[in-house]
C-alpha cells in the first residue's frame, strides 16, 4: 500500500467531521507527540499553528521507490534497502575508535551498517527492528553501509514506508528528521484536508492546478514524483499568485491617483536635444520615448530605468526632469549618497550651462543659512530642480508644485520612502535609476508593480574593460602594469573590501595598505587615500584631487562603488575581490572604461570557495550586467541577492524565481486579469484571497489602497 492511499481516504474522512477552519489555528501542541518543550523547538522553525506545520514545506525528498535486494548491492552504489535487525554489536578498531555494528537482513542476504565511535547509536537498534538504510555500500571483511542513514520503522508503518518518497525537512539539530515527520504526518493525517481552497475555480482549471488537499498532503508524503511534481506546482502557483496580486493591487493604487499630464510637444523636444551634446543612442531615444507617454497620460509614471554603469542614464533623466520643467513643474533628483549627488549636481549644471534652469544642491552637510534659503526658495517655487540625498525626503523640505521624481539606485531606496517623496507633492511622475541590472525574473516580483524600461546599448567609442584576474604570485607584475599605465599619463584606483584591520578577517585594510603601496611599491607616485569613515567635506577634497590628477593612485574602500567619473582612470584593481559579490564587481569595474583608452580591471583574489572562484570566472568573461546579473542571482539566490526586506519581496516558502519563472508569468497574468475585474476583490468568492493578501503583506499595507 503507498502513502496517498494510506491518507486520502482519511483526508475525506475526517473533512466530513467538519473541524472548523479555526481548527487548523490551533497550536501545534494540540498535535499528538508535541508537548510544551517540542513546542517551543518548533516555534524557533516559526511553527507555532498547525496550519504553520502544514505550510512548513521540505528541502528536499529521498528516494525510496526504489529498494534494493541485498543480494543486488554493488559496493561503490549508493544503496537504499529495507531489512530486519538480525545482530548489534560494537568492539574497538585497532585505532582505539569504537565501531558498531549492526548486521540486517533480507531475504537475499545480510549487510552490516558500520558507525565509528557512536557507541550511544547501540540502544537504538534491537534485533527484529524493521529498519531502512540508505548509504553507500563498501565491502570490508564483508558487506557493509558505512554510517548510512537510518529510519527504525515502526510497526505499524512498515508497508507505508516501502517504496516511498521520503521528505526532508530544513530543521535544527533539536529536532530529528523521523520525529519531525511523524508529528508531520500527524499533521497531514488530521488537518490536510482542511486547508481551504483559495484560488477561484477557473483559475484552478485553467492552470490544471491539483487542490490544495491534493498539494498539501503530496507535498509532505508524495505518492509518486508525478504527484509531487503538482504538488509543488500548485503550491507555487499560488504563493507567487498572492504576490502578483499585491503588486497588481499596489499597481492599480498608484495607477488610479490623478497624474500629471505634461504637454511635450515638438518645442520643447527641440529645446531640450538642443542642450544635449552628443546624438543619442536608439536605445537611449527609445526610453525617452516611453517615458514621454508615461508623462502625457493622466496617470502618474512610476517607471524603472535600468542601465549598465555608462549607458547613459543621466542624460535620459534630464530629459525627463526639463520636459516637467518646461511645463512649469519643479523636479527633484535623488541620490544615494552625498558624493553622487553633488556629481549629479557638477553634471547637471553642465547640461543646462545655456538653460535658465534653477537648479539647487541639498544634502545633510549644506551649511545651515545657505540651506535655510534654499528651503524657502524650494517652497515659493523659485527653483526648478533640487538635486540631492535622501535629505530631499525629509519633512522639512516643501515643493511648491513638485511635478518629477528621479530616483538614482533604487534599491538604496526603501518602497516606503518612495511613498514619502510622493507625499511631497499631490502625485508626481517618478522614474527610477538602477545601475544594477536585475535579472527580468526579480524585477517582475520586486517592480512588479513598475513600468520597465532598458538601456541596452552603450555610447558609441568606448571599448570594453579588459578584465585579468591576478593571482599572488602575480602581484609584483600587476603593480609594474600599474606602474606603466600611469607613466603614460593615467590614473588607478585600488580597492579594498574594509577600513580597518580586523581581527577577525586577516584582510588588508585600505588605510595601513595605503601607506605600504607608497612606502614600498610607488615611492615616485602620489597615493590618496578615501574611506567611508572621512567626513563628506574631506572625502570631497580626497575626490576632486583625485579628479584633477594631483592623485596617480586612489586607495579606497568600497564608498567609489557608485558613480563617480573619471575618465582618466584606466585602472581598476580590487584587492580580496574574493570577498565581493558579482553586481559589487561589476560596479566597481564601470567606475573604469569611461575615456577612450583601453581600461583594465584586475581582480585580487584567491578564492576558497567555488561560489567565489566562479564570480571571479565570470567576470572575466563577460561585461554584460545583465548576465552578470542573471548569474549573480543564481550564484546566491533571491534572498541574498538585495537584502529582501528593504525591497518589498516577502519571503518566499516554496518557490524560486529562476526555476519557477514560467509559473510565475502565469500567475502574474492571473493576478492582474483578477485586479482588472475585481479591483478591490470584493466580490465574495474573492474574499479569502484578499484576507491572504493582506495578511501576506502586513507591513505594506499603506501601500496598497485596499
Ligand atoms: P549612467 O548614468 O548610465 O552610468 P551616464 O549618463 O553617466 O551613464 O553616461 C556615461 C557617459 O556617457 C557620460 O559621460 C555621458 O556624457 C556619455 N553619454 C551618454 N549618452 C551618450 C551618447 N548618446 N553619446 C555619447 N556619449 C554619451
Ligand atoms: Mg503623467
Amino acid at each position: 500500500m503507498t502513502l496517498t492511499r494510506y491518507f486520502s481516504p482519511l483526508i475525506t474522512q475526517s473533512a466530513t467531521k467538519k473541524i472548523s477552519q479555526s481548527a487548523l489555528h490551533q497550536s501545534v501542541q494540540y498535535l499528538k507527540g508535541v508537548g510544551p518543550k517540542r513546542s517551543e523547538i518548533l516555534g524557533k522553525l516559526g511553527i507555532h499553528t498547525i496550519r504553520d506545520m502544514l505550510l512548513y514545506f521540505p528541502r528536499d525528498y529521498k528516494d525510496r521507490t526504489r529498494i534494493q535486494k541485498i543480494s543486488e548491492v554493488k559496493t561503490g552504489a549508493e544503496i537504499t534497502l529495507q531489512g530486519k535487525v538480525i545482530g548489534v554489536q560494537t568492539r574497538m578498531a585497532r585505532s582505539r575508535k569504537s565501531i558498531l555494528e549492526v548486521f540486517v537482513g533480507d531475504e537475499t542476504g545480510t549487510i552490516a551498517a558500520t558507525w565509528f565511535n557512536q557507541p550511544f547509536l547501540k540502544n537504538k537498534f534491537h534485533i527484529g527492528d524493521t529498519v531502512f538504510l540508505h548509504g553507500k555500500a563498501g565491502a570490508y571483511k564483508y558487506l557493509q553501509l558505512l554510517s548510512p542513514e537510518y529510519e527504525i520503522i515502526q510497526e505499524d508503518e512498515i508497508d507505508v514506508k516501502k517504496g516511498s518518497i521520503v521528505p526532508v525537512y530544513p530543521l535544527t539539530e533539536h529536532m530529528s528528521q523521523t520525529h519531525f515527520r511523524k508529528i508531520m504526518k500527524e499533521a497531514v493525517y488530521q488537518f490536510a484536508g482542511h486547508v481551504e481552497e483559495l484560488l477561484p475555480k477557473e483559475i484552478v482549471s485553467k492552470n490544471q492546478l491539483v487542490s490544495v488537499n491534493d498539494a498539501v498532503g503530496n507535498i509532505h508524503f508524495p505518492e509518486t514524483f508525478e504527484r509531487l511534481k503538482n504538488a509543488r506546482c500548485r503550491l507555487v502557483y499560488e504563493e507567487l499568485f498572492i504576490l502578483e496580486l499585491a503588486m497588481a493591487l499596489r499597481r492599480r493604487g498608484i495607477k488610479e491617483e490623478a497624474g500629471i499630464s505634461f504637454k511635450i510637444g515638438i518645442n520643447v523636444d527641440t529645446h531640450i536635444r538642443n542642450l544635449i551634446p552628443f546624438t543619442l543612442t536608439k536605445a537611449q531615444e527609445r526610453v525617452i520615448h516611453e517615458i514621454k507617454d508615461d508623462m502625457r497620460s493622466n496617470k502618474p509614471m512610476n517607471r524603472l530605468l535600468q542601465g549598465d554603469v555608462g549607458s547613459g542614464k543621466t542624460v535620459v533623466a534630464i530629459y525627463a526632469v526639463l520636459a516637467a520643467i518646461a511645463n512649469g513643474y519643479q523636479t527633484a533628483f535623488m541620490a544615494p549618497t552625498e558624493i553622487l549627488a553633488k556629481q549629479h549636481f557638477l553634471t547637471i549644471q553642465r547640461y543646462l550651462e545655456h538653460s535658465h534652469v534653477r537648479v539647487r544642491l541639498l544634502t545633510g552637510d549644506s551649511n545651515s543659512r545657505q540651506k535655510k534659503d534654499d528651503l524657502d526658495q524650494i517652497k515659493a517655487g523659485q527653483v526648478d530642480l533640487v538635486v540631492g540625498t535622501h535629505a530631499i525626503i525629509e519633512e522639512i523640505v516643501q515643493f511648491k508644485q513638485l511635478g518629477l521624481v528621479v530616483i538614482d539606485e533604487q534599491h538604496k531606496f526603501g518602497v516606503v520612502q518612495r511613498l514619502k517623496l510622493k507625499k511631497k507633492g499631490g502625485c508626481p511622475d517618478v522614474l527610477i535609476m538602477t545601475a544594477t541590472p536585475i535579472p527580468r525574473t526579480l524585477s517582475l516580483t520586486l517592480f512588479g508593480d513598475l513600468d520597465v524600461s532598458i538601456l541596452d546599448e552603450m555610447p558609441p567609442g568606448r571599448s570594453p574593460v579588459k578584465t585579468i584576474w591576478v593571482m599572488k604570485d602575480r602581484e609584483k607584475d600587476a603593480y609594474d602594469f600599474i606602474k606603466g599605465e600611469i607613466a603614460k599619463g593615467r590614473q588607478a584606483f585600488m580597492v579594498y573590501p574594509l577600513i580597518d584591520e580586523s581581527e577577525a578577517f586577516d584582510l588588508k585594510s585600505a588605510v595601513t595598505e595605503a601607506k605600504r603601496l607608497q612606502r614600498d611599491v610607488f615611492p615616485t607616485l602620489r597615493v590618496g587615500l578615501l574611506h567611508g569613515q572621512m567626513k563628506p567635506a574631506e572625502k570631497d577634497r580626497i575626490m576632486t584631487d583625485f579628479k584633477e590628477k594631483r592623485y596617480d593612485i586612489l586607495v579606497s574602500t568600497v564608498i567609489i562603488e557608485v558613480g563617480i567619473d573619471i575618465p582618466n582612470a584606466t585602472v581598476m584593481v580590487i584587492v580580496h575581490a574574493e570577498r565581493f559579490g558579482l553586481s559589487q564587481l561589476h560596479q566597481l569595474r564601470g567606475r573604469i572604461g569611461r575615456g577612450s583608452e583601453q581600461s583594465y580591471c584586475m581582480l585580487f583574489g584567491n578564492p576558497t570557495s567555488y561560489v567565489s572562484s566562479e564570480r571571479l570566472k565570470i567576470m572575466t568573461r563577460t561585461s554584460d550586467g545583465f548576465k552578470i546579473a542573471e548569474m549573480d542571482f543564481r550564484l546566491r539566490g533571491p534572498g541574498e541577492f538585495f537584502g529582501t526586506r528593504q525591497h518589498g519581496l516577502p519571503e518566499l516558502k516554496i518557490s524560486d524565481l529562476m526555476k519557477d519563472f514560467p509559473i510565475l508569468k502565469k500567475a502574474r497574468d492571473d493576478a492582474f486579469e483578477l485586479v482588472s475585474q475585481d479591483p478591490q476583490l470584493t466580490i465574495n468568492t474573492h474574499y479569502k484571497i484578499r484576507q491572504r493578501v493582506l495578511e501576506t503583506f502586513k507591513d505594506r499595507l499603506e501601500l496598497m489602497n485596499v
